[in-house]
């Protein structure tokens, strides 16, 4: 569902992601881990064409993102993105956070994007918080808002950066939770992330990245558990 293709990234003369290759297959989850400053986010913004590529090819669901004519907004509709830090419209109310894409982007009625915005929330659960201010939600709460916000576009693919980095330890697990279930409902994602336990549970495939290059990618038993590269290794050793 997602082709990379020759991917390559530079800010300024620094060359952040440099010749990636690769697919992202309908209803797989791939974790991506590496090293801070490895170009894991540089990369899952050029999915979205949140940063704009040097060279190479990024199609998803058919629709090539780095054909200049393409219409970008609406090729973004398909994927959904959730940032560390929640990026919740923090003057609206969650309702309005769930709804205000809907109606401006996908043109639903008010009543249409009342209801998707009500299950989403259910995925989430969250239902009793749909009139709530999102400053009076705990941070697993807000992610878990963005989470269903994302979802209420009915994205082909969720990307998650970091969702859980930004949040308290005993809130990791309720976010993890959604994220669990998703999966398990088939949804693909593409998943940044620290949280090796959840790598090895719920990735169908992990990349390890460094220096802007996929150094080693295969089931999480092989590449968190049973590692090629000593790079990789090294990794581990210092997050496990
Ligand atoms: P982390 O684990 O810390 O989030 P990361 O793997 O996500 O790291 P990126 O955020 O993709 O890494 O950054 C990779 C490199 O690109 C870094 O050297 C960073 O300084 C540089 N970089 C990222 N965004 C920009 C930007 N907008 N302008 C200039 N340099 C950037
Ligand atoms: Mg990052």
């Amino acid at each position: 569902i997602i082709r990379v293709t020759n991917l390559a990234k530079s800010f300024g003369d620094n060359e952040v992601l440099s010749d990636i290759n690769g697919e992202i297959y309908r209803g797989e989850v791939v974790c991506v881990i590496g090293p801070s400053g490895s170009g894991k986010s540089t990369l899952l913004r050029c999915i979205n064409m949140l940063e704009t590529p040097t060279s190479g090819t990024i199609v998803v669901d058919g629709h090539e993102m780095t054909d200049p004519d393409v219409d970008i907004d609406a090729a973004r509709t398909r994927i959904g993105m959730v940032f560390q830090s929640f990026n919740l419209f923090s003057h609206l109310s969650v309702r309005e956070n769930l709804t205000v894409a809907q109606r401006h982007v996908l043109r639903r009625s008010k009543a249409e994007a009342n209801r998707v915005a009500e299950h989403t929330l259910e995925r989430v659960g969250l239902s009793e918080k749909i009139d709530a201010a999102p400053s009076s939600l705990s941070g697993g709460q807000q992610q878990r808002v963005a989470i269903a916000r994302a979802l209420s576009m009915n994205p082909d693919v969720m990307l998650f950066d970091e969702p859980t980095s930004a949040l308290d330890p005993e809130l990791v697990g309720d976010v993890l939770k959604v994220m669990r279930s998703l999966a398990d409902e088939g949804m693909t994602m593409v998943v940044v992330t620290h949280e090796m336990a959840f790598a090895r549970d719920v990735a169908d495939r992990v990349l390890f990245m460094a220096d802007g290059v996929v150094v080693e990618e295969g089931p999480a038993a092989e590449v968190i558990g049973d590692p090629e590269q000593a790079r990789t290794r090294e990794f581990l050793h210092r997050v496990l």
